[in-house]
């Protein structure tokens, strides 16, 4: 049984994570700012989320749809 233990592939180095990419930013109806994220690869579609800062949103958030298939 204590094969199970190493039958996980090596992590590969630092592989490319997909982004999701701002396609529109704003703010909340409060003032917050809020940015839009869509991935170019799988078409996922954030919504409106917050985007605490302009960095944030120039980085992108990984895509939670390609980053699941490996
Ligand atoms: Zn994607």
């Amino acid at each position: 049984m204590q094969e199970t233990l190493f039958d996980f592939p090596p992590k590969p180095p630092k592989s490319r994570e997909f982004k999701a990419h701002v396609i529109d930013a704003g703010s909340a109806p409060d003032g917050s700012p809020i940015a839009h994220f869509e991935c170019s690869r799988c078409d996922w579609d954030s919504g409106w989320v917050d985007c605490p800062t302009v960095t944030y949103g120039k980085r992108g958030i990984p895509c939670p749809a390609c980053n699941q298939q490996l």
